[in-house]
């Protein structure tokens, strides 16, 4: 697939998510980080984004909740250039009734090549990265030469 050019601006659009065994961890992450990401545009699914709005005052757009179709809302910011940055932190040890949602999400950061972290080490990484406060150029799908090619068929 054809790839263009496509900049995350330094005020990143930041989708905050947790499982609810790891809404703790990614309280006490969001509570240590608090003022970084005060400076960014942040999204939640809705239990989470409750948990943490109440846990640090930060000021979080809410989803719907994750196994009610808010892991495909966040999905869908992504495929819009919505959002920047994932953090998600998922259960490695208890099967979800939303797995295919999970699924989805994580493919769809992968496709849109977008930073994702799935536990507090690798929040920490992106947050404490140079890159979360610059603009930043990733590569993406060129969707228009891709429709260009499936029509000429
Ligand atoms: P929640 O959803 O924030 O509404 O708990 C998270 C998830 O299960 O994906």
């Amino acid at each position: 697939m054809k790839t263009k050019g496509s900049k995350l601006l330094a005020r990143k659009n930041i989708a905050l998510i947790a499982h609810d065994n790891m809404k703790e961890k990614l309280s006490l992450w969001a509570t240590k980080h608090q003022n970084e990401l005060s400076t960014h545009k942040l999204y939640a699914t809705g239990t989470t984004g409750y948990k943490l709005e109440d846990a640090t005052g930060l000021t979080i757009e809410k989803c719907v909740s994750g196994p009610m179709g808010g892991d495909q809302q966040i999905g869908a910011k992504i495929s819009q250039g919505e959002v920047d940055v994932l953090i998600f932190f998922w259960d490695p040890f208890e099967p979800m009734p939303h797995d295919p949602d999970v699924k989805a999400l994580l493919r769809i950061a992968a496709v849109w090549n977008i930073p994702v972290a799935c536990n507090p080490a690798s929040a920490d990484f992106i947050i404490y990265s140079a890159l979360i406060s610059q603009d930043y150029e990733r590569q993406v799908p060129d969707y228009d030469a891709y429709i260009a090619e499936r029509t000429a068929r």
